[in-house]
């Protein structure tokens, strides 16, 4: 059912609420336009004016590689900005009133974080972009440390320790996805009483994967996004609405 203005959707989310005893969200781009992150697929996001660079071109050419440090570091202004939207904050209260156990998120902004989730609580399908790793021993380093490097020598800085690309944490197209961020995942949809799909657009996989295994295993279905998705259909209650107008009423203080 498509709530008929912001008010009534508000209303009736805040009515499931209420009721609900386990809630899981799951988010994407759209949560954190708000916090000044641009999503992909809108006019203007980041898909419109950039390519990606698939895995397997990252692994084989070390041009790919500067060109995808080159686009993070220009990112640099705007993530370190970022500060958690109301969205993410309305989310952040509901957990810590004990309603949301963890939050299945596409993000790669760690505004999850920032908000007050704990690391562990945050599932990140996609990983994230504020660190990097070393794709052949899974190493961490800083972002300071490859940007350092990248300016002294003029390319995308190898492992110290085994040589192989440094990264960033993220999952890019064609890597295969964390297991276990994947099982965590399902598992929670499978076990909520409401689902929340919130600033997604539904149309990746396995974005497009949650909402049905949580709708089959009893969960109500909430979409929150400013336009429509496929999954429309199957959802209890849909908010076309602004996520920052229809969360913010959850913010509390
Ligand atoms: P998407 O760009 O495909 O979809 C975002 C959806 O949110 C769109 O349908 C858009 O209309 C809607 N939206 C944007 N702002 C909104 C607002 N204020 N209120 C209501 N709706 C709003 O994003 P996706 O489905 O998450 O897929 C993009 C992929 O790109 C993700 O998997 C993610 O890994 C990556 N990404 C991440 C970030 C981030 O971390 N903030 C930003 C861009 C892309």
């Amino acid at each position: 059912m498509i709530a008929s203005d912001l008010r009534s959707g508000v209303e009736q989310l805040g009515d499931m609420i209420a009721a609900a005893t386990m809630i899981v969200p799951f988010t994407g781009a759209g949560i954190s336009t708000e916090s000044g992150i641009p999503d992909f697929r809108s006019p203007g996001g980041l898909w419109t004016r950039n390519r990606p660079i698939p895995f397997d071109e990252f692994v084989a050419s070390q041009d790919a590689r500067d060109e995808a440090w080159r686009r993070r570091f220009a990112m640099d202004a705007t993530f370190a900005a970022a500060r958690p939207s109301r969205g993410h904050r309305a989310l952040a209260a509901l957990y810590k009133a004990g309603k949301i156990p963890a939050i299945i998120t596409q993000n790669i902004d760690n505004l999850h974080q920032l908000s007050g989730f704990a690391p562990d609580d945050v599932i990140e399908l996609h990983g994230n972009t504020t660190y990097a790793r070393c794709i052949g021993c899974g190493l961490a380093y800083d972002l300071g440390w490859v940007k350092e490097r990248f300016d002294g020598e003029g390319r995308a800085p190898d492992c110290t320790v085994c040589d192989e690309p440094v990264k960033t944490a993220t999952i890019s197209f064609g890597q295969s996805m964390p297991e276990d961020a994947m099982r965590r995942a399902v598992e929670l949809a499978r076990q909520c009483d409401l689902f929340l799909a919130i600033g997604s657009s539904l149309v990746v996989w396995p974005a497009a994967g949650f909402p049905q295994p949580a709708k089959n295993s009893g969960a109500r279905l909430v979409i929150v996004n400013n336009e429509r998705t496929d999954q429309d259909d199957h959802a209890d209650l849909v908010i076309r609405y602004d996520i920052g107008e229809t969360l913010g009423p959850f913010v509390g203080n």
